[in-house]
């Protein structure tokens, strides 16, 4: 990328100089929610029900975006434009904005958005072919009834631990339990087996955030004839499984071969796991919001 420019509250500015105040709500308490959105092709992928979600979040936590529905969608566009990507990585961010050291939020007279694009890949490309391994850790998943996982705020600590405990095990990513036990989800990934015909994942309130990949993958699932199923499991479900794979915007579909060192099937990633990304991978470029046509013709 040659220059990157970011939407930063009513206007675009240099990478460099997109800077905000100590004082914002955001960087102090993590005071605020994002979305990370992905352009495949010039097609915006589940737009609509992420922009949903970032709008779910925010009023949950009774912060107000400055912006309808529709415009933020148009600010997106205009951020992948302006950057001239066909294929990137958006990150939406709204903090309650800048106030005072105190932790009122009232203080805070507007929120501040933030609109970034840049192209991503988060796991190396030849990790999709052999799949990758992962481990539990000790960090436990909030519980839903403390810090809903469902907002996706910014307060993602736990995330973040989570991160380091797979580096400290030499992992690319790990997996948290929930306070009873029962496996929740990774870092910035939901987490789905295979047994047979049947496909599981977490429900909600064992505490995932509910994945718009996670969304896809069930009507993937649904439309191939598995039986898809939302339903708690335990570690030694995750062991014995057929196949194990995680879903996230960033991550996509990726296979898992191998959990606290439990080889997973065969080792590689499996024949269903292949299906479905395969399906994902189509489903990309034509599910979403059409980055527009005239801006489009100038991508080189
Ligand atoms: N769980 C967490 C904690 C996440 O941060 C993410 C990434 N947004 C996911 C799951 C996957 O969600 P999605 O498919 O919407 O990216």
């Amino acid at each position: 990328m040659s220059e990157q420019w970011i939407y930063l509250n009513d206007q675009f500015v240099k990478k460099e100089d997109a800077k905000i105040s100590v004082y914002d709500h955001g960087f102090l308490y993590g005071d605020g929610v994002f979305e990370g959105i992905r352009v495949y092709d010039g097609n915006i992928f589940k737009m609509e029900e992420h922009n949903d979600r970032l709008f779910r979040s925010a009023k949950s936590i009774m912060l107000t975006i400055p912006y309808t529905k529709e415009e933020m969608i148009d600010l997106v566009v205009q951020t992948i434009n302006k950057n001239r990507l066909k294929d990137a990585y958006i990150r939406i961010v709204v903090s309650r904005g800048v106030g005072d050291l105190g932790l009122d939020p009232y203080n805070c007279k507007r929120a501040q958005v933030v609109i970034i694009a840049e192209p991503l890949s988060i796991f190396p490309k030849h990790l999709y072919e052999t799949g990758i391994e992962i481990v539990t850790v000790a960090t436990r998943r909030n519980r839903p009834d403390v810090l809903s996982p469902k907002v996706k705020s910014l307060n993602y600590l736990n995330n973040v631990l989570v991160k380091i405990e797979a580096h400290l095990a030499n992992v690319s990513e790990a997996l948290m339990l929930n306070d009873q036990g029962y496996v929740a989800e990774g870092s910035a990934d939901n987490i789905f087996i295979i047994k047979g015909n049947t496909i599981l994942t977490p429900p909600g309130y064992i505490g995932a955030l509910e994945g718009i990949t996670r969304g896809a993958i069930i009507e993937i699932g649904k439309s191939l004839g598995y039986e898809m199923k939302e339903e708690p499991f335990t570690r030694h479900d995750v062991y014995t499984a057929d196949e194990v794979f995680l879903t996230g915007t960033a991550a996509e579909v990726i296979a898992v071969v191998k959990v606290d060192g439990r080889v997973i099937g065969e080792g590689v990633p499996g024949e269903n796991t292949k299906k479905l990304l395969a399906v994902f991978r189509e489903k990309v470029v034509s599910d979403g919001v059409k980055v527009y046509k005239e801006a489009a013709s100038n991508i080189g």
